[in-house]
């Protein structure tokens, strides 16, 4: 006899609400009998890769009978070179989600908190979940990370925080300061990942986020402190899925001690490796977004619809009404954006910022939809 399968499953495991992925364009023109559909809903490169790192993936393909090297040497080496860090400090992920995984499967136990803010990133709540530990999800503070709350949150069975910053959906940014303070304050037994999934962005100047930190800066000084960065943003790589952790020796030993023995593949690394040598390709992207970024906002201005400011590739935009509807009928007009209704935001769409022929098509289809209604 059959045990029902799902009480078998570990009790954090059976809570857990599946991560909602963005709706992929082939699903939605089988589904919808669209075509030319625009995907602005996973923050997406809309310029792809770094024609080197495409290059790299397709001679690499030559080799793929072989095992990749498990410790990614020849990745590591470019990256410490290029963040000017010690390879020593780096742990190589399959994205950057795996580097986030790996913290708490290295340090948080059923008897741990993990602590982190209303409209944080989903993948947090799914891994402390997974972990059967417990969240502590303090209240936001205009959108962001109230950093007094979550020091207020953290007790003696914290053992670990996430920030994302800039952050995912909402794209509210952190100042040096006010984080260095937060790092600074925080107990001996507390681990934190600043997640920097959109720091090219957010650090690049016309985006305008004033004071924004380079968390790299602090590694040296916080043997608690594992940054967390990904070639699926910036670099257009999400397809490959490749990360990396930055952390004092010490730490990366012990996320290298729960990372798969070869979880990120040899096409993955000569392509995130070819594509840090293209600086140009990554300013062209960074330019890109950041005058789309301004035609999405002045758009949104135009229609008279509010939006949190943000410095990621992504905006959320305030509809003023129920946003699943709209998104909907969005995607009947061939448009894919996010519902964020599960980040706590069910009035908010995010919008990834694409190419302008893109951002154009979603500010018509948005006016036509919320016309309409
Ligand atoms: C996209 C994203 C990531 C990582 O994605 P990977 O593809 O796994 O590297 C991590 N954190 C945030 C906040 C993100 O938005």
């Amino acid at each position: 006899m059959a045990a029902d399968i799902a009480s078998l499953a570990a009790p954090g495991v059976r809570a857990i609400a599946p991560y909602q992925p963005g709706k992929p364009i082939e699903e939605l023109e089988r589904e919808y009998g669209v075509s030319r559909a625009v995907k602005l809903a996973s923050n997406e490169n809309p310029l792809g890769p770094s024609p080197k790192a495409l290059a790299a993936a397709r001679a690499a393909l030559d080799g793929i009978a072989l095992y990749p090297d498990g410790n990614g040497f020849m990745l590591k080496h470019k990256l410490g070179e290029n963040l000017n860090v010690p390879m020593e400090w780096l742990t190589l992920g399959n994205g950057s989600s795996d580097i986030l995984d790996f913290a708490v499967r290295a340090f948080v136990t059923p008897e741990n908190e993990v602590v982190f803010s209303e409209h944080a990133f989903a993948i947090y709540p799914i891994l402390t979940q997974a972990a059967g530990a417990r969240a502590v999800i303090v209240p936001a503070k205009r959108w962001g990370n109230d950093l007094a709350a979550l020091r207020r949150a953290i007790g003696p069975t914290t053992r670990l925080v996430f920030i994302a910053n800039p952050n995912n959906p909402t794209g509210t940014w952190l100042a040096r300061a006010e984080l260095e303070d937060f790092l600074e304050s925080l107990p001996a037994h507390v681990v934190i990942v600043i997640d920097e999934a959109y720091f090219e962005y957010a650090s690049y100047a016309p985006m305008g986020a004033r004071d924004y930190p380079n968390a790299l800066a602090w590694v040296g000084k916080f043997p608690n402190l594992i940054v967390a960065r990904t070639f699926s943003k910036a670099y257009g790589l999400a397809g490959l899925r490749v990360g990396y952790g930055v952390s004092q020796p010490a730490v990366a030993d012990l996320l290298n001690r729960v990372r798969p023995p070869f979880n990120v593949n040899s096409v993955a690394l000569a392509a995130a490796t070819a594509a840090l040598d293209d600086e140009a390709h990554l300013n062209k992207s960074l330019e890109t977004t950041a005058k789309g970024m301004h035609q999405i906002v002045a758009g949104f201005a135009d229609l008279g619809l509010g939006h949190i400011p943000s410095v990621g590739n992504f905006v959320c935009v305030d509809v003023g009404r129920p946003a699943v509807p709209v998104y909907e009928a969005l995607l009947r007009e061939g448009v894919i954006v996010r519902p964020v209704a599960n980040y706590g935001m069910p009035n908010h769409l995010r919008v990834t910022v694409g190419l302008p022929e893109e951002n154009a098509r979603f500010l018509a289809a948005i006016e036509k939809v919320l016309g309409q209604a």
